[in-house]
């Protein structure tokens, strides 16, 4: 494994690569690795010649209240489980090399973020928008790999894949969960004791109101209150939002019906945790 760290090399390397034929997966990342990352990457090793990985913590991407300085960081760590999923190139770029004084350009999505966390995280997607556009034009995959975890930002992608004509296939994985069902993330580092024990009740109340749905309950208001009182009953965390829309258009439903998403996020002491249950009814 080759790790990279300037823009001029890695598309250098790239363009050589597609002269020799090769086919590119890409698997973008911020970087302290876990297996939803790792399946991620299983994915593009199985379905491409040469796989890259790229970390980088993207600063455009938080707001000023967020939680860019104190992300969780750990390169060494990573570099190895990188090399261990059989990755080919890491490219990991420091902040002044992917961003240079004065941009000319900005980026804004205009669909699909008014709700969820586009709603509570103003810029955040615009941010999750420019960072991809840059590393699809430095990477040039043919194919980009991305969680479900983060379920609108695959909504977003969809939607930038497609407008701005990137010859990208988005390919979409399922999220991976510990033993007791709670999704795996960089942030749940940032869980107290008492709340990792909670954190699981995310997930369940999810699977829950997925329950009453498959029992023929078609209201969103019904199945909103479920998850809200679950999470309320069993943990100390904040509810940011607890919705069910329709997926990918992210539109508001009257009746569960077609392809919905069940989606919550919450706010623990120092992590704010996502989950969703994408489902057709
Ligand atoms: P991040 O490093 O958090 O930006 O995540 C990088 C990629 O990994 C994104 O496409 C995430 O959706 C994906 N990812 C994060 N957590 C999981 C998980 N538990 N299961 C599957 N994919 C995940």
């Amino acid at each position: 494994m080759k790790v990279i760290k300037t823009i001029k090399d890695m598309q250098a390397l790239v363009q050589q690569l597609r002269r020799d034929g090769q086919s590119i997966g890409f698997v973008p990342t911020m970087g302290f690795l876990h297996e939803g990352h790792c399946s991620l990457m299983q994915r593009a090793r199985k379905e491409n010649d040469v796989v890259v990985l790229s970390i980088f913590v993207n600063p455009t991407q938080f707001g000023p209240n967020e939680d860019f300085d104190t992300y969780p960081r750990d390169f060494e760590r990573d570099e190895q489980i990188a090399l261990k999923e059989g990755v080919d190139y890491l490219f990991y770029p420091s902040v002044e090399e992917m961003y240079k004084e004065n941009p000319s350009v900005s980026i804004s999505v205009i669909n699909r973020v008014d709700v969820l966390c586009g709603a509570k995280r103003a810029g955040h997607f615009d941010g999750v928008a420019t960072i991809l556009t840059k590393l699809f034009h430095i990477v040039s995959p043919h194919r980009a790999y991305f969680g479900k975890k983060d379920a609108q930002q695959v909504a977003v992608v969809h939607g930038l894949i497609k407008d701005f004509n990137f010859p990208v296939e988005l390919v979409a994985i399922d999220t991976v969960r510990e033993e007791d069902g709670l999704a795996k993330s960089s942030r749940n580092v940032y869980l107290t004791e008492a709340e990792r024990t909670q954190a699981p009740v995310l997930y369940k109340s999810l699977r829950q109101a997925v329950e009453k749905i498959n029992q023929g309950e078609t209201n969103p208001d019904r199945l909103k209150e479920i998850i809200s009182a679950n999470i309320q009953a069993y943990t100390s965390a904040e509810i940011d939002y607890v919705e069910v829309y329709s997926y990918p258009e992210l539109q508001p439903v009257t009746t569960v019906t077609g392809q919905v998403i069940l989606a919550v996020a919450v706010q623990f002491s120092k992590a704010r945790l996502i989950d969703n249950l994408i489902i057709e009814v």
